[in-house]
């Protein structure tokens, strides 16, 4: 049996997940535009589950979008932001996934916003005091943070976030990714104007997420076409995908408590072995902080040692699926932005650990002892 520890790049599928798609592959097909019975039969399923989005987020069906995933739900949020509700400074962070950075990039090279970044404490985290400057200096601002960092696992605190935006009248949009049906939010307290999730990141399937957007922070379109999602996004829904979202998103809050603090133990678990069996081992970011990180992820910095250059190569031979700093496709650990901007030695091999309900300590310990041998 494989043990796959790549958690955060996607999660497998959950079977109930898959059965409650699979009506919408097979016999319900009809298009959520059509007026006749197939299509209003999917047009229901479609609003039933925005409304189990909604119920469980505490917010309006109205504010919930779906789309293809969490990089389209991010592009729409700065586009949107900037090109709707005339935003002109964009203020995030080095360590945002992509899907923000390069789209705030795009916006500042093309002269639409200017891009500013909030400094970062030694670990990682984001300097609240430079925030507040960078907020008074500068008027009509959308501060983009992410919730969790996918790759080394650091937790912002996002309530914070939130009340800053608010004290100086910026616009807030969290990439939530990676807590998104790993922790609750509740959009009654979290005051926020945009938000996104992608399903394949909670057992759900690839290829569909949702932006919340907050009724009072209206955007238009950046997909146009068709009327759907309330003439938010052209194109035909993709109703067995949206289906399989809500009911992920419906499992991912049913002992989440549970989940989590199984997930935290695995984490635990792994954080003593892993010290117990190989010297010099650094762990990236705020890991080792309970608090301060996401339970399913833990980046660690290997030895300086020859194995590093086949590091997760060798371990996928031995039947183990990690990733490096961040997913990538050679097999090799890719330099990474968001290692770079955290100072992590180059010559060190690193390895994103991540894990889910499903991760069992038997799976930790294999894991570890396969390492170790690597590293003697
Ligand atoms: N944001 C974060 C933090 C992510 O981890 C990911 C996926 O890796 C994305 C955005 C993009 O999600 P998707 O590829 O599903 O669009």
């Amino acid at each position: 049996m494989r043990i796959y520890f790549d958690n955060a790049a996607t999660t497998p599928l959950d079977p109930l997940v898959l059965e409650a798609m699979l009506p919408h592959l097979e016999h319900n097909f009809g298009n959520p535009s059509s007026i006749h019975s197939h299509g209003r039969e999917a047009r229901s399923a479609v609003e039933n589950a925005r409304k189990t989005v909604a119920r469980l987020l505490k917010c309006s069906p109205s504010e919930i979008f779906f789309t293809s995933g969490a990089t389209e739900a991010d592009n729409m949020a700065l586009i949107g932001a900037v090109f709707s509700i005339g935003i002109q400074h964009i203020i995030t962070s080095s360590i945002e996934h992509h899907a923000v950075l390069h789209t705030a990039q795009w916006l500042d090279k093309k002269g639409f916003a200017k891009v500013h970044y909030v400094q970062l404490d030694g670990n990682g985290h984001v300097d609240f005091d430079s925030l507040e400057s960078l907020l008074k200096e500068l008027p009509k601002a959308l501060v983009s943070l992410m919730h969790g960092n996918n790759e080394v696992g650091n937790l912002t605190d996002i309530q914070q976030v939130s009340k800053i935006c608010r004290q100086y009248g910026a616009l807030f949009h969290s990439d939530t990714v990676q807590t998104i049906g790993h922790y609750p939010i509740d959009l009654q307290v979290l005051d926020i104007d945009f938000l996104v999730a992608s399903a394949h990141k909670f057992h759900g399937p690839k290829g569909v997420g949702f932006i919340y957007i907050n009724g009072k922070s209206k955007i238009e379109s950046i997909i146009h076409g068709g009327t759907q999602e309330r003439n938010m996004r052209g194109g035909t829904e993709n109703v067995a995908g949206i289906i399989g979202l809500a009911k992920a998103f419906e499992l991912a809050y049913e002992k989440m408590d549970e989940k989590k603090s199984h997930i935290l133990s695995v984490k635990r678990r792994m954080i003593e072995t892993l010290q117990a069996s190989i010297a010099d081992l650094l762990f990236n970011g705020d890991c080792l902080s309970e608090s301060q990180s996401l339970d399913h992820v833990l980046s660690v910095a290997t030895p300086i040692h020859e194995s590093n250059d086949m590091l997760l190569f060798n371990m996928d031979i031995e039947k183990i699926s990690i990733s490096g700093g961040s997913a990538c496709t050679s097999g090799a650990t890719a330099a990474s932005h968001v290692l770079e901007a955290l100072n992590v030695n180059p010559d060190r091999g690193v390895i994103r650990f991540s894990f889910s309900k499903y991760t069992t300590f038997e799976e930790i310990d294999k894991v570890v002892s396969v390492l170790a041998r690597l590293y003697i």
